[in-house]
């Protein structure tokens, strides 16, 4: 695909993406439970419910646009990971997908562990009350503050992602008198199917240390020779919304085949391995997402299987997912405005949020379902494309979609799967107000993130 925006011309009318959609689908009120989390229904007239509670009253209540987060499936997504590696690995949910207050505590109540790449990541993280030993720290560049603050607090682990990060994380705990846990993040080489943007184990891109060329085994020797850091074990992420296990495979192989040469070289078993995140979730129901328990089989298949044949002791393994956990919780709730017929060509239906909240289909040409959930309709399918009020005509929401023909201005629409990197990747483009995340369980619905204000607008606007 371009990756340069374009205006509305003859790419727009392309009418449909690699038979996507190509056929509407049998009964448009059906929710196709894959997409949406789990305690969505229709009620007796037809209106979505999630937790027990109406979306009627969900846009009375909070407006909308709105992100609505199923808490009780997020709890279980969150039980199936742990459940799925056993005591034998460890789950730490990449904040980055979506990150709050509230997420925190389930994430600590749940067990899980919980990575972060940045200073704000890091203060929710710990407002929140998770230890800093249950803290990963990620990310290319980190500031010289951001690791001093790390290392000060003792997070239980620094993904080393280049040379300079070595020197400078085993600078900042010598001064501080610690002794770092840190693991080397590397690149396996790996082109995950999935889009280009998302793929960061492949070697033409910015994060981690290549294993081609001896790069990785270069800064394994380097961080082994300063006291101040303990090397823990090796880390690679190989990409986003993957479905292949082939690439976890391949890049799980490698990864071990580092640790046999670390324990050749240097008689050092590293005890663990990371195999970062990345599994893929259904945004479509041509999307057909791996469950937790057959991930983490075939993670240790493999992984126990390469360590056997090099005569090494099963390291731990730990993974990070996102995604998994957080994308299929929540919808976004919007209220239909404008529509627009376009003669041969689909149907413009504009509702009141946008790229402003969900980037993913301007940024990763992102796919995504959408349905009319106030109510029920029989009316005939008409192809649409859902799109926001901000001024750009990249302004997507779902590309291609159907909705009912006799679709009206002040319905509500909700686009499922959308809690992860939508909120966590809002703008305030237009001036626009980013959208509140209300948790909705057992039929009490709270807001864990509210909505801005035009007082925040103009608070941060100093004059
Ligand atoms: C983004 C990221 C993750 C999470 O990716 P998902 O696709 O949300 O599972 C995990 N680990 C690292 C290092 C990442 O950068």
């Amino acid at each position: 695909m371009s990756r340069s925006a374009h205006p509305a011309g003859p790419r727009h009318a392309d009418v449909l993406h690699e038979g996507h959609y190509a056929a509407p689908p049998a009964d448009l009120n059906a929710l196709d439970e894959k997409v949406w989390s789990r305690t969505v229904t229709r009620d007796a007239d037809g209106a979505l419910t999630v937790g027990g509670i109406g979306v009627a009253r969900l846009a009375e209540e909070f407006g909308t646009p709105a992100y609505f987060l199923d808490e009780s499936d997020f709890r279980a997504r969150c039980r199936a990971w742990s459940d799925a590696f056993g005591g034998d690995a460890d789950v730490f949910y990449a904040g980055k997908a979506f990150l709050s207050r509230a997420v925190v505590r389930w994430l600590q109540e749940e067990g899980l562990n919980l990575d972060v790449c940045s200073g704000g990541e890091l203060t929710t993280a710990l407002d929140a009350g998770m230890p800093a030993e249950r803290i990963a720290f990620h990310g290319n560049n980190k500031s010289l503050a951001e690791i001093e603050r790390a290392v000060g607090l003792g997070v239980g682990r620094i993904v080393l992602d280049s040379f300079q990060e070595i020197v400078r994380v085993a600078g900042a705990a010598q001064r501080l008198g610690r002794r770092q846990r840190v693991q080397i993040r590397v690149t396996v080489g790996v082109e995950a199917h999935t889009h280009e943007f998302i793929a960061t184990a492949h070697e033409d891109q910015k994060f981690g240390i290549a294993l081609a060329g001896g790069q990785a085994a270069e800064a394994v020797r380097r961080t082994l020779t300063l006291d101040s850091l303990e090397l823990i074990g090796i880390h690679s992420h190989i990409g986003s919304q993957i479905f292949d296990m082939a690439g976890f495979e391949v890049s799980a192989r490698r990864v071990v085949q580092l640790l046999a040469e670390v324990r050749d070289e240097h008689g050092v078993e590293l005890p663990e391995i990371d195999l970062g995140g990345g599994l893929g979730i259904a945004y479509t129901s041509d999307d057909d997402p791996r469950e937790p328990h057959e991930i983490a089989k075939a993670l240790s298949d493999i992984v126990t299987r390469e360590c056997e044949a090099s005569g090494l002791a099963t390291p731990r393994i730990s993974v990070e997912p996102g995604r998994a956990i957080v994308g299929p919780t929540a919808f976004t709730l919007y209220e239909v405005g404008t529509i627009k017929p376009l003669e041969g060509l689909r149907t413009y239906v504009s509702v009141d949020g946008g790229m402003s909240d969900n980037i993913r289909t301007a940024l990763y040409d992102a796919e995504y379902s959408v349905a009319l959930v106030s109510r029920t309709s029989d009316a005939e399918p008409m192809l649409v494309r859902v799109v926001g009020k901000h001024c750009e005509s990249g302004d997507i929401v779902v590309k291609d979609a159907f909705l009912p023909a006799d679709l009206a201005p002040g319905d509500l629409i909700a686009v499922p799967a959308t809690g992860a990197y939508c909120r966590s990747m809002a703008s305030n483009y237009n001036h626009s107000l980013r959208p509140p995340v209300v948790a909705v369980r057992d039929g009490e619905a709270r807001v864990i993130v509210r909505r801005e204000t035009e007082e925040d607008l103009l608070s941060l606007d100093v004059g």
